[in-house]
């Protein structure tokens, strides 16, 4: 049994409307951590598990951390998830209920994830939040799970941060015989990592992120992630933090579901209908939902 659930596949009636073509939705904001991510670190950890590694180690105070500590506490593995002094005090408290142990060090993720490095043991698995094939391999399922409901996107929506939900939906499609199936990638401004790499036909660091959008704050995308643009039609999308927001918030009152901004940047495409999709007549969004976010921080996040 896979940590992830089979998620539910819907037809949006108000994306629909506003892009003119018929938009599913794969509901991954209902994983039990509250994302996507558990389909790939909870099959990398069942891997790690099975191998017998004895603790599970991660960097990250979002949704990433947030699926080991998951997958720890139902494989009965104890897990170190160190974070910097930023990590916002809902996110400690999110961790520390799945019995995961918080150690905050440094300023910057750079400094915990240093940290949290030195900690590894030959008895230890260090679970990275994209880079990783056993990742990709994990999240790759969604896809399956569409294609088994008969549907056949004909188009993709996706979030991008550090690449690894692209590079595993793009397995997902290829070994669903989707190989040459546009996927639409899409980040805010200030995390534009994925869409400066493209711009510069090589892979590119970005000098800062900055913006709401914190699960898309990566400043390089991996390496697999630049070669699906050179493999299959990849367009990059770039949104405003703003229309981030407000996509949630209408996404909220539309699905009744809570997203963070940066699943809100896949769905601000839709809304806004920032480039027309009505050449394909079915668009697949892969809603991939985020628990670090709440309506308060979203409204307060309406001005940006
Ligand atoms: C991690 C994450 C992303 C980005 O995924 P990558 O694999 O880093 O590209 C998008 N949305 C949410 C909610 C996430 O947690």
């Amino acid at each position: 049994m896979p940590l992830s659930i089979n998620t539910p596949l819907l037809q949006s009636l108000p994306l629909s409307h506003a892009t003119g073509t018929q938009v599913w939705m794969k509901m991954e904001a209902l994983q039990p951590s509250g994302s996507f991510k558990i389909r790939g670190v909870g099959h990398a950890c069942e891997q790690h598990h099975a191998r017998g590694a004895k603790r599970f180690l991660s960097s990250s105070g979002g949704n990433a951390g947030l699926a080991v500590a998951y997958a720890g506490r139902r494989l009965g593995v104890p897990v170190v998830v160190v974070v910097p002094e930023t990590t916002s005090e809902r996110a400690r408290i999110l961790l520390g209920l799945e019995g995961a142990e918080v150690v905050v060090h440094g300023e910057s993720w750079f400094e915990a994830n240093e940290l949290a490095r030195s900690l590894e043991t030959p008895a230890d698995a260090f679970v990275h939040p994209f880079d990783d094939p056993l990742l990709w391999e994990g999240h790759a399922s969604m896809i399956d799970e569409v294609v088994a409901e008969g549907v056949r996107p004909d188009a993709v929506v996706l979030s991008v941060g550090g690449g690894g939900l692209l590079a595993g939906v793009d397995l997902g499609l290829r070994r669903n015989g989707l190989g040459s199936v546009p996927i639409y990638a899409v980040e805010t401004q200030g995390m534009a990592s994925f869409n400066a790499s493209i711009q510069a036909g090589d892979l590119t660091e970005i000098p800062v992120v900055s913006g709401v959008a914190t699960s898309l704050g990566a400043r390089q995308v991996c390496q697999r992630a630049f070669d699906v643009s050179k493999e299959r039609p990849v367009v990059p999308v770039q949104v405003t933090d703003a229309e981030a927001v407000s996509a949630c918030l209408a996404y909220l009152n539309d699905h009744r579901t809570l997203v963070e901004p940066a699943c809100g940047a896949s769905l601000a495409l839709l809304y806004e209908n920032k480039l027309s999709l009505r050449a394909h007549s079915n668009v697949l969004v892969i809603v991939c939902g985020g628990c670090t976010a709440t309506i308060e921080s979203l409204s307060g996040f309406r001005g940006c």
